[in-house]
């Protein structure tokens, strides 16, 4: 199924902000696969990728109503202050000042930068309410495949990345992808609600991101949550409790350009004294400009790595209540996978800063694909997030992948 909803579209412009990213990506990718194969694509009853839930869809599917996502939900992995400078606890404009540090729309000199203000329509913290609502979709994006069974929803939005503890970073205010995943976690909620499993909680879960840059807000917001014993740590021995009751536990996956931002930028630990410098995901991989041919098979092996690590902690009993789906043949899958289906690896997208990394259209294809096969056979329950996408073309991998699958 596909999750999207046009309230959810960030409209840079609207606010000043003269970024080229390009707000319309999920409403093409609805366009492109209506128009060349799904001519009901807005009646819902498209045979594959399925039907296209809206949040209203989704809220009368899986009940519930008003704010999705609460401030408790963000102070679960951001840290309280951050978040109290979000709400402005203590008056200002502190939301305005992480908004404009986030999108880096001031120079060293306090100039504006891509930052037009008198061409603002809607008031910049006007944006914070849109993010809230772009981190409750890849929520219920996850609540959807849990409740469909073991299922893939393509949440055409999200993908906040590079927020970290206690800063926007890269154009990321919040981050979703961990939030959702903690959230999902926190909830208790069930793998998913018919037979083989009904009743137990999720407990591990995987997060894959293939967006061209980084996922290292991601990495450290579950680094640090390590740190405070809320989740497992799969190479802490310590951490492991014998009896099953350990920690649930997030393990992150991340495939990106070798070089470039944010490995060889400016760390936030540069930019404020005593702040951590830029953490590894459990698994990162580096493709150098050339290797693109090798991206899928090196992602595939980290894919292997990452069975292990999850056989390791299922052996150590860490966390017996994921006991595996019986029909996954006793593999060492997550519960659910969280998958950051990057579009800024493409050639052809739009952003100058993630053209270390070129692959062709057949390339994405090849890299979501396989992704999507290995969660489809294995019967995991995957939620994807469009990321990245910037210029005109950057709806085209998600679409023709979408379009492809069976
Ligand atoms: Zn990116």
């Amino acid at each position: 199924m596909i999750l999207y909803d046009p309230s959810l579209t960030m409209r840079f412009r609207d606010y000043g902000i003269m970024l080229p990213i390009s707000p319309d990506r999920g409403e093409q990718t609805l366009d492109f696969l209506g128009r060349n194969f799904y001519p009901c694509a807005r009646g819902k009853s498209m045979p594959y990728p399925g039907p296209v839930f809206s949040i209203a869809d989704a809220l009368a599917l899986l009940g519930g109503d008003g704010d999705i996502i609460s401030r408790r939900d963000l102070e679960r992995l951001h840290s309280g202050d951050y978040i109290a400078a979000l709400y402005e606890d203590s008056g200002g404009k502190t939301l305005e000042r992480e908004l404009l540090n986030t999108y880096e729309l001031l120079d060293a000199r306090g100039r504006p930068r891509r930052y037009e203000p008198e061409r603002a329509v809607e008031p910049l913290a006007g944006l914070f309410a849109v993010i809230l609502a772009q981190t409750a979709g890849t929520y219920l994006a996850c609540r959807l495949v849990l409740a469909e069974g073991p299922g893939f929803c393509y949440y055409l939005g999200g993908g906040m990345h590079h927020a970290r503890y206690d800063a926007g970073a890269g154009f990321c205010l919040i981050n979703d992808v961990a939030g959702a995943a903690a959230k999902i976690l926190a909830d208790g909620l069930e793998r998913y609600r018919r037979p083989p499993n009904p009743g137990k909680p999720v407990r591990l879960i995987w997060i894959v991101d293939m967006d061209a840059h980084k996922g290292d807000g991601t990495a450290e917001l579950i680094r640090f949550a390590r740190e405070r014993g809320e989740l497992a740590d799969p190479r802490q021995d310590a951490g492991r409790r014998r009896d099953g009751s350990g920690a649930p536990c997030i393990l992150t996956l991340s495939i990106h350009m070798a070089k470039g931002w944010p490995l060889d930028g400016e760390t936030l630990a540069a930019a404020k004294p005593g702040r951590a410098p830029l953490l590894s995901s459990d698994i990162d991989i580096g493709i150098d400009q050339g290797e693109e041919a090798e991206y899928t098979p090196r992602l595939a092996e980290g894919i292997r790595e990452l069975e292990r690590m999850t056989a390791m902690l299922t052996a150590t009993a860490m966390l017996s209540a994921t006991a595996l789906p019986a029909e996954s043949g006793g593999q060492s899958v997550p519960d659910l996978m969280l998958v950051v289906d990057g579009a800024d690896p493409y050639e052809h997208d739009g952003l100058p800063s993630s053209g270390l990394l070129r692959l062709t259209l057949d390339q994405c294809l090849e890299r979501d694909n396989f992704m999507y096969r290995y969660a489809m056979d294995r019967n995991i329950p995957s939620a994807w997030i469009q990321a990245g996408g910037y210029g005109e073309r950057a709806w085209e991998p998600a679409a023709h992948f979408l379009q492809g699958i069976r």
